[in-house]
Parts: C-alpha cells; structure tokens; sequence
C-alpha cells in the first residue's frame, strides 16, 4: 500500500490497518484504512462502489407493532429524546437514516414535525404507516436535503461515518438548518482508547459499512466553516458509555465465534468494560461522541 492523500485536508496519510467484515462476515474482502498525519482522520481507500450490497436484508429489525415500538424506543433511545430536548422543545426536526424509527417516534410523541431520509425501503413503509412521520426514500441524503423546507433540528445518529462522502451530506444539512438551529449527532471516535488497543480489530471501526471515522476537532472546523459553532461535545455521554461495552464484548465474540465460547468471551467483554470505566469515560477516550452544533443567527 502506498500513502494517500486526506480527503479532508489534503495532508499526506498513511496505510494503518486492514480490516475485514469482522462484524456480519458477509463477504472475506479486505479493507484498507488510512490515517491522516495532520488532521487524524481515518479513511477507506478504496471505497467499494456498491455499499449497499454489505448490508444484509435483516440489517434492521423491524417491531411488529406499535406497541413494541414504543416499548423498544423508551428502552434504548429515550436519551436522544433527551438530548435534543435541552436544545430545542418543538418544530421541524429531521433525522438521516432513521431505520424503522426508534428515535423518530419518540421525537414525534414529544410534539416535533418530523421528515426521515431513509434508504432501505422496508423501513420507510414502516416509518409512513407505522411511525406516522414525512419520509423521504434515498441512499443520497445531501440531494435529498436540498429539495426539503428548512428544520429547527437535523439529527444523524451512528450514520455519517456510512456515507463515502460525510462533508456533502454535512454542508447539505447546515445549509437545510434555520438560523438558531441544531445540528445533533454521534459517531464513533477515532481517538477511543478501544480502537488504541484493538486496532483493525475494533468492532466500531465495522469495515466496510463505515468509510471514516471523523476527529472531533475535523467535525467542530468543518461547522464552523458552515457557520456552526458546538454548542456540547461529550465523550462520555449514555451512548458513549453504552457502546463502550458493546465495543469490547462485540470484538471478542467475533474473533472467538457465535458460540458457548464466543457468549463468554461476550461476557467477558462486559466486565472488562465495567472495569475499565474510570479510563474511557474520562479524557475524550470513549468509544463513541456526540456533538451538537447551533447555527448563527447572523453570518
Ligand atoms: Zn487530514
């Protein structure tokens, strides 16, 4: 392998690792990271050009009902609610990637107006009939922004590490944001003291669904220059500490197989996680963060 060039500041970046599909084992390619020596970005090179088809059919679950959607939701994704409660209380909220709509569902109980761009089509069915909010069915979300009116609220949760081209969809979303609104989303953390340790082998690094993992210094100058400035910045937030553990307990049982073996070494991995608290919950060493970004009200 030879070096790259960042596709973010243009700096010269070296090959770091080779990963494979250790997380759904859908295909025995390998994928080729780089690391960028000024900015830190990390980035596949060369990006597969059909994604789509490294994501399996039952890639979502899909409830039933409503009712087990309301109960799913409440369990696992009241603390976005949360998040974007302290920032805004109502209006035109939109979500990238919504899946089959956990969050979208909470954010419409709580009184938001909200609009999904969502690419896999069994879930926007789901999200139309079901979950009741404005769907908009694309795998190219910064197209799909431009043709919408303008939120209150953009959120992208777990999904902008997806896309070969995060700063498109980025400057869509910042141009689609009313003034005096936010900008929320969480990503995995290339400086996660998970990803120190397990290198190539780190389940969040998720090869070849995630395409970069993005600096939370590159994320907070690439909004700024969209004239957004971070409002909260957390690497130890309820979804930080929650992926936490599922990092370490998710990357042993994938190198020790789906079996009695591989359920301890899941095991294992929980109670490292526990242990290891006072370390990835403190400095910016979490698994994951999440950021939110306010718009100016004047340029
Ligand atoms: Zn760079």
């Amino acid at each position: 392998m030879t070096a790259k060039t960042c596709p973010h500041c243009s700096s010269p970046a070296n090959a770091s690792y080779i990963a494979q599909d250790y997380n759904k084992r859908l295909t025995d390619e390998s994928f080729h990271y780089f690391t960028c020596t000024r900015c830190a970005l990390v980035f596949m090179d060369p990006v597969p050009g059909d994604l789509g088809r490294y994501y399996p059919t039952d890639y979502y679950e899909v409830p039933k009902t409503e009712a087990e959607l309301a109960e799913t939701a409440t369990r696992l994704q009241q603390w976005k609610l949360d998040t974007v409660l302290a920032q805004a209380k109502s209006g035109r909220l939109l979500e990238i990637g919504p899946a089959y709509g956990l969050f979208a569902y909470l954010a419409k109980r709580a009184g938001f107006d909200v609009t999904g761009i969502e690419m896999d089509a069994r879930c926007c069915a789901f999200l139309r009939e079901t979950v009741g909010i404005t769907v908009v069915e694309s795998n190219d979300p910064a197209t799909a922004i431009a043709d919408l009116p303008g939120f209150d609220v953009i959120v992208m949760w777990q999904v902008i590490e997806h896309f070969p081209d995060p700063w498109r969809v980025l400057d869509a979303a910042a141009a689609r944001l009313n003034p005096g609104g936010v900008i929320i989303l969480d990503t995995p953390n290339p400086a996660a003291f998970q990803f120190g340790v397990l290198g190539h082998r780190w389940a969040h690094l998720d090869a070849p669904r995630h395409v970069l993992l993005i600096p939370v210094d590159v994320m907070v100058d690439h909004m700024a220059r969209n004239g957004l400035d971070p409002v909260m910045l957390t690497a130890s937030d309820y979804s930080a500490n929650g992926f936490n553990g599922f990092g370490w307990a998710f990357t042993f049982k994938n190198f020790l197989g789906d079996n009695m073996v591989g359920r301890a070494a899941h095991l294992a991995g929980r109670v490292l996680a526990k242990l290891l608290i006072p370390i990835e919950r403190t400095g910016w060493r979490g698994s994951t963060y999440t950021a939110v970004f306010g718009k100016r009200r004047q340029a």
